[in-house]
């Protein structure tokens, strides 16, 4: 049986074929260096250009806010890096404890080398309080860090009012906006945000591409220095992938953002069939406000990675925690945040992207059905 149902999009998702196809010809037939001044390289400058405005209109920027690079864990470094570089006397950053772990492992570093940082502590179902977040900041207080949608359970966070927080008293606010691009609507002018990250591989462009954008106003210092970007992010610039990613922000910005209602639906369809069909289970994350593809779904007793070996043995796949910290076997840190009882119900995370469909869903749902009669019946 070779069912390859594949559940995990905020993991990462299949490039999109059209996307794929507008890449293809930048690998061999139009192999120029984009910052050539001969059209050889210049029609590849036009097509990267072409890209820019359309990461611009995705989130209302400007053009040359945008800057292109590997990743958006590189995007999240060097606002970071830049943040303190430009505000030396100040040495206190504030931000969640339910961040990706680009932002985290900085915070750790930044913190052995003297900087204070406040992790903002989230309730139990992963919400933040901003009256922590304003009793939090002193005069040290140089950058507010927060993500706008979390990778694991989904939550939405407040970023209007922390952009407004972050502006009544004058410091400057990132944030990493990976796993929301695509599913939120997001206007950094309105959002007063003045550093944002996005990645390619989450919305059905490839893995390898990263969008840093920095608010024209703020200074700014490169972490890979060197010409390109303007300056402000050296190398080669990736043409193919950045055009790649450009075709994949045009079919978000055609679809005009209709595909969450088809995600929706899968993700409450799912819910409403575990509720029916399995007893004692916990849906973790804000339920009232969280991205429309992802849901963190306990069943009592039931150990999470055992059941994600299992639904692997059928070609499902589904994570247990971020995939960035699978590898340490670790419980994750989000739910760890949210001081839920892992013990009994440690979840998985279903994330659904576009290409799934409600029969995968029904046969998921079977399956897990029998797993978790399995599981209980053991005791
Ligand atoms: N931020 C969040 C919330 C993510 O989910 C991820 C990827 O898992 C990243 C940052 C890092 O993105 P990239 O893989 O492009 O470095």
């Amino acid at each position: 049986m070779n069912l390859n149902i594949y559940f995990d999009n905020n993991a990462t998702t299949k490039c999109d074929e059209e996307v794929l196809n507008t890449m293809l010809p930048y690998f061999n037939n139009q192999y120029g260096n984009p910052s050539s001044i001969y059209s050889f390289g210049k029609d590849i400058k036009n097509e990267i250009t072409k890209a820019r405005k359309k990461v611009a209109e995705l989130i209302n920027a400007d053009e040359s806010e945008i800057i292109f690079t590997s990743c958006a864990s590189e995007s999240n470094v060097t606002a970071i890096m830049s943040a303190i570089r430009n505000n030396p006397t100040k040495k206190h950053i504030i931000t969640t404890s339910v961040e990706h772990a680009s932002i985290l492992e900085t915070m750790n570093y930044l913190k052995s080398i003297g900087y204070k940082i406040t992790y903002l502590s989230v309730d139990e179902q992963g919400k933040i309080d901003l009256q922590e977040l304003e009793d939090s900041i002193d005069e040290a207080t140089c950058l507010i860090t927060v993500m706008m949608a979390n990778n694991e359970i989904g939550n939405i966070y407040p970023i209007k009012e922390i952009g407004k927080i972050a502006k009544k008293h004058n410091i400057l606010f990132h944030c990493d906006s990976v796993q929301a691009v695509g599913k939120i609507k997001i206007d950094v002018r309105d959002l007063n945000i003045d550093t944002l990250s996005l990645s390619g591989h989450k919305i059905n462009a490839p893995k390898g591409i990263g969008v840093l954008y920095v608010k024209n106003q703020i200074p700014f210092t490169p972490l890979v220095f060197g010409h390109q970007e303007k300056n402000r992010r050296g190398g080669t610039e990736n043409a193919a992938y950045i055009i790649g990613l450009g075709k994949a922000i045009d079919l978000i910005l055609k679809d005009n953002y209709q595909l969450n209602n088809y995600l929706k639906d899968l993700r409450d369809y799912l819910e409403d069939q575990i509720r029916k069909n399995i007893d004692d289970i916990i849906i973790y994350g804000d339920l009232n406000n969280r991205l429309p593809n992802t849901s963190s779904i306990a069943f009592k007793g039931v150990k999470a990675e055992e059941l994600m070996l299992i639904l692997e043995s059928f070609n499902i796949y589904v994570s247990t925690g971020s995939a960035c910290n699978s590898e340490t076997k670790e419980p994750s840190h989000v739910l760890k945040a949210c001081n839920v009882d892992l013990n009994n119900y440690s979840p998985i995370r279903v994330s659904f992207g576009k290409y799934n469909t409600k029969e995968e869903v029904d046969i998921f749902v079977k399956k897990l059905i029998s797993i978790v009669n399995m599981f209980r019946k053991r005791g």
